[in-house]
């Protein structure tokens, strides 16, 4: 007998179908008899009908009342899988993120994982009853409901399988596994049987939605096995593991794209010591968080220019934020630019192989496509490009660093 933690996405659940689907699913492991604990995300696209919701009753919303609001798609689908569930005879109950209570930090919106008590879990699994929990919510040290970012559910997943000592936790997607990129937008892109933790957090990290972050950094600090699968066939996922279960590793594993950050340039900054910190200071005390960053090296020793990335969300409040110091930062012009997606090549081998960025350079460069920012760590590679190319950049750069399916 294994206990495993099952997760299934938004377009696993998307209409009753698929929930009884799901139901057939979670009774054919009940049946071969393993422990289940089931998460389960709101039906496919009915947290972005919430979102849009809070967001058109009032645009600085209080983020108490969203995650009031946005939570409750998960409450559907949990009840909904009880009852499909025991449709099928099988003892089942549906456990809202306050009942269990799973508990986060107070940072609505967007809350971390604190503690998940398991002693009444276990003890009903042990008396044969499915736990069918709502994923992405939690309760907050405020006693009010909060959630976990979008895409949560993976963190509420993984977990929970932490927590319950899990043999597993199988997360069913659209998808039949983590790939070399996305495949929706790369058709050559390549299933991989297993990905290490490093690699997949990155990935995540970088854009590949398929896992949230943290689910990941989640399943790396307590060595959960995790699974990534597809809900609608039967075939192996894809295993993420410890960098020694990996027999063949290659240089780069795989490519991530994302859209959601913005670029601004600010021009002819005073080029002295303490205007980088003049300019990023008031951004981190707005929780601004800046990603890439270059300055130019000045070429007459007074100014020089300055260009940064940062969450696309977050671009109008960076504007306001600087050009409200404009007379004390005194640059002198305020470029914001949304139109950018940034590329990362990610892999281990990285570390002990050279040219992986000079390939990466050649290639755009062989397509024509102009390189705006660079940032670079132990085993990641991103550039900044006009968001147009995005298509373009990833299917050669797949091709070039040999990832397209034979
Ligand atoms: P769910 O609703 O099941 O949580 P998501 O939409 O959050 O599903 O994640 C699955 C999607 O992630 C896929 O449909 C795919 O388009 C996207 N994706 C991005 N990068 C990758 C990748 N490297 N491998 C697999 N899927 C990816
Ligand atoms: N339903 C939430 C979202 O769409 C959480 C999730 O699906 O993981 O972001
Ligand atoms: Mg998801």
């Amino acid at each position: 007998m294994a206990r495993i933690v099952q997760k299934f996405g938004g377009t696993s659940v998307a209409d009753i179908d698929r929930i009884r689907a799901v139901a057939d699913r979670v009774k054919r492991e009940i049946d071969a008899g393993n422990e289940i604990a089931v998460v389960v995300s709101a039906m496919a696209g009915a947290t972005n009908q919430l979102v849009e919701w809070t967001r058109q009753t009032c645009t600085l919303h209080d983020a108490r009342e969203y995650d009031a609001v946005v939570a409750s798609g998960e409450q559907v689908t949990a009840g909904l899988l009880a009852l499909a569930l025991q449709d099928r005879g099988i003892n089942a109950r549906s456990w809202l993120g306050w009942q269990i209570p799973i508990r986060t930090d107070g940072i609505h919106g967007k809350a971390r994982i604190r503690d998940i008590p398991t002693e009444e879990l276990v003890r009903r699994m042990g008396e044969g009853q499915v736990a069918v929990v709502a994923g992405f919510q939690g309760l907050g040290p405020d006693n009010r409901i909060t959630t976990l970012g979008r895409g949560g559910s993976d963190t509420s997943a993984v977990a929970l399988a932490a927590a319950l000592q899990a043999d597993r936790c199988d997360i069913f997607t659209d998808v039949d596994g983590v790939y070399t990129t996305d495949p929706r937008i790369v058709a050559k892109a390549r299933k991989l049987d297993r990905i290490t933790y490093e690699e997949m957090l990155e990935l995540a990290s970088q854009g590949a939605k398929v896992l949230q972050t943290r689910s990941v950094e989640m399943a790396m600090n307590h060595r959960v096995r995790v699974q990534v699968l597809s809900s609608f066939i039967d075939a192996p996922g894809t295993l993420v593991v410890d960098e020694d279960e990996i027999v063949e590793q290659q240089v780069v594993s795989g490519i991530a794209y994302s859209r959601d950050e913005a670029k601004v340039t600010l021009l002819k900054v005073a080029d002295r010591p303490g205007v980088a910190a003049a300019i990023f200071g008031p951004l981190a005390e707005h929780a601004i968080n800046v990603d890439m960053i270059v300055q130019n090296i000045s070429e007459d020793g007074r100014f020089t220019d300055l260009t940064f990335t940062v969450g696309k969300a977050d671009l109008a409040r960076t504007v306001k934020v600087l050009e409200d110091r404009r007379g004390q930062l005194g640059f002198a012009a305020l470029k914001p630019d949304p139109n950018v997606v940034k590329i990362s090549v990610i892999g281990v081998g990285m570390r002990s192989h050279a040219g992986v960025a000079q390939q990466m350079f050649k290639t755009l460069a062989e397509k024509n496509i102009n390189i705006q920012v660079i940032s670079t760590s132990e085993i990641k590679v991103s550039v900044l490009l006009a968001e147009e190319y995005t298509e373009l950049a990833l299917r050669a750069l797949h091709t070039a660093y040999g990832l397209d399916a034979g």
